[in-house]
């Protein structure tokens, strides 16, 4: 962040603030229009790893946000880093690859990193990030399994930077609501619940996803990841125990990783809910039973629509770029030195869920205990 930017923003929350006791309603309007006119701040943000999604969403969300731009790129990839500088302006000073990337630590263009490299290297960088000094979000799922995670927030802690993970769906209107209609007991207590997430894999067969080594695990890490948020964040509680059991109609393809699973989560008070997720179905939704009624979202978790209902009517929410509002929403947390919402602790607590699962996968589908 350069001074100037820093100066803009200051001086008008210092302008407004001085205006409302000081000066006549009209010169405050019109000094508050003054200011308003100014650069608005941004935080600078580097993205690691110039794959799908920083190509096809990250990069393009950041072309339309207020409070962060793409500042800075990480890449393995010469020829990508020729072709984005061009696309998006991005200066030779702030271009990184994997093995120089420690240098970001003297690049005060860039405040902070943003993660989004195959699962088995989100440790890594987070943690070279955050020993660089730079604020860091991190793809989902957050690592290999809760102990990196661990390791991940501590790193963080002590670099005294600030970790978030990529869940975009916080910030998103429709799943804002459920937690709502959840959380609050809108319609009474939820008495059942369902979460499935997937989609048929017709990919690259020697693509990292299917790679134990880079992905830790199939279509439950991936996308069972969503259901498994879906259900913590409808009912605000954190399940105790989970059982699971699994399905493989292709071992040749996801000969490492899993491909259908499916599970059910103990909650606390009794409640058991069940999930599943895959490689090999599309599945999208999350629904709820409650004491005086039920809602569901279908499609529930992906960005190219959301759209849901209750049983007393429909449930009408904008549809927003949900990456946008996210990077957003941390860029402020990081301006004005706030908690994010979506921080390491919540990525955390889906992995020791995700752990729990394949331990009972491995155990015959027995109970564990989560955590
Ligand atoms: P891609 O395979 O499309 O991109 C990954 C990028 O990582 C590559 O293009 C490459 O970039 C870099 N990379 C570095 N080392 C390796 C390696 N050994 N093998 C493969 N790639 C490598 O993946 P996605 O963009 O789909 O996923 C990246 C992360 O984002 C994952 O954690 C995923 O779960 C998450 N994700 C999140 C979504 C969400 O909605 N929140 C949606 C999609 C993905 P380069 O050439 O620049 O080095």
């Amino acid at each position: 962040m350069n001074s100037s930017k820093k100066f803009s923003r200051r001086a008008f929350i210092r302008t407004g603030a001085l205006g409302v006791g000081a000066l006549s309603l009209g010169s405050t309007l019109s000094a508050l229009a003054a200011c308003s006119a100014q650069p608005q701040k941004k935080l600078g943000i580097a993205l690691v790893g110039l794959g799908g999604y920083a190509g096809g969403q990250l990069a393009p969300a950041l072309q339309q946000a207020q409070y962060c731009y793409l500042a800075g790129i990480v890449t393995g990839t010469p020829s990508k880093a020729v072709e984005w500088s061009k696309k998006y302006n991005i200066s030779q000073k702030n271009i990184y690859n994997y093995q120089n990337f420690d240098e970001i630590k003297n690049n005060p263009d860039i405040d902070i990193v943003y993660v989004v490299l195959p699962v088995a290297l989100h440790k890594e960088f987070t943690i070279r990030a955050a020993q660089a000094g730079k604020h860091v979000i991190c793809e989902k799922p957050m690592a290999l399994n809760a102990r990196d995670c661990e390791e991940m927030i501590a790193a963080c802690k002590k670099a005294n930077r600030m970790l978030s993970i990529g869940y975009r769906l916080h910030f998103e209107p429709h799943n804002m609501e459920v937690m709502r209609l959840g959380q609050q007991k809108v319609l009474g207590k939820i008495t059942s619940m369902d979460n499935g997430n997937g989609f048929k894999y017709g990919g690259d067969p020697n693509a990292w996803r299917l790679k134990k080594a880079l992905a830790g695990g199939g279509g439950l890490m991936d996308m069972g990841i969503y259901a498994i948020q879906g259900a913590r964040y409808t009912t605000g509680m954190e399940p105790l125990k989970v059982r699971a059991r699994q399905e493989k109609t292709n071992p040749e393809l996801f000969k490492e990783v899993d491909e259908t699973v499916f599970w059910e989560l103990q909650f606390p008070g009794g409640l058991v809910t069940t999930g599943k997720s895959s490689y090999n179905n599309n599945w999208g939704y999350l629904r709820a039973k409650a004491e005086r009624g039920s809602f569901e979202l279908e499609p529930a978790y992906g960005y190219g629509g959301i759209a849901g209902k209750r049983s007393d009517g429909p449930l009408l929410f904008p549809q927003i770029n949900q990456q946008q509002a996210q990077m957003d929403d941390f860029a402020q947390c990081v301006m004005n030195n706030k908690p994010t919402r979506v921080p390491g602790e919540e990525g955390l607590k889906d992995m020791r869920v995700i752990d729990a699962i394949y331990r009972s996968l491995d155990n015959s589908g027995n109970w564990e205990t989560i955590g």
